[in-house]
C-alpha cells in the first residue's frame, strides 16, 4: 500500500503507554495517559500526505509543531485519511470532539491558528473510524471516502522520502 503524495486530511492515531508529564512547547505541560490520542491535520503542500505522515512517523530532533513533542512519548498505531485538496482538519476536529468518551487534555493543541478547541483528542479505547466516518458523513455531504492503514499494515505503508 502506498501513501500518494497528493493533498488530504488526516487523523493521527498514536498510542500511548506512560503517565509521564511533557511540555508542549510554550502552550504548556501535559500529563499522558495510557489509552490513544488522535491528531488532526491537514497535508496541502508539496509532498501532500506522503511527505506529512513520513514527518510524523519519525521522531523530530526539532520539534515545530505541538504533536512533534507528543509524538516522541507514543508509538504509531494507525492513520485515517482523505485525500482532497479542501482543508478539512478542523471539520474532522469538530467531528472527533463529539465522539463517545473524548477529551481534550490539552486546549489549543494545533489549534494556534484557529479557533477549535483542539486539534488533539484522548480515548481510553481506541476510536473506531467507521464511527468516525458516520459522524463526518452527516456533517459533511459529500465528503471523500476516509481510508484507513490499521496497526498491522503500517509496517508495509512505503512512506518514501520527506524532501
Ligand atoms: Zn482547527
Amino acid at each position: 500500500m502506498v501513501l500518494e503524495p497528493k493533498p488530504g486530511t488526516y487523523a493521527l492515531i498514536l498510542s500511548c503507554s506512560t503517565t509521564i508529564r511533557v511540555q508542549i512547547g510554550r502552550l504548556g505541560t501535559m500529563r499522558l495517559q495510557p489509552g490513544y490520542y488522535v491528531y488532526l491535520g491537514s497535508a496541502l503542500g508539496a509532498g501532500g500526505l506522503r511527505a506529512r505522515i513520513a514527518h510524523h512517523h519519525k521522531l523530530s530532533l526539532r520539534p515545530h509543531w505541538h504533536i512533534d513533542y507528543l509524538r516522541a512519548h507514543t508509538r504509531f498505531h494507525g492513520i485515517w485519511f482523505s485525500y482532497d485538496a479542501r482543508r478539512r482538519e478542523h471539520q474532522w476536529a469538530r467531528v472527533v470532539r463529539t465522539m463517545r468518551d473524548a477529551r481534550a487534555p490539552l486546549l489549543e493543541f494545533g489549534a494556534s491558528d484557529c479557533n477549535c478547541r483542539s486539534h488533539l483528542y484522548f480515548f481510553k479505547r481506541c476510536p473506531s473510524r467507521t464511527r468516525f466516518q458516520r459522524a463526518l458523513e452527516s456533517l459533511a455531504k459529500r465528503h471523500p471516502p476516509v481510508e484507513e492503514f490499521e496497526p498491522v499494515n503500517l509496517s508495509r505503508v512505503r512512506l518514501g522520502r520527506e524532501h
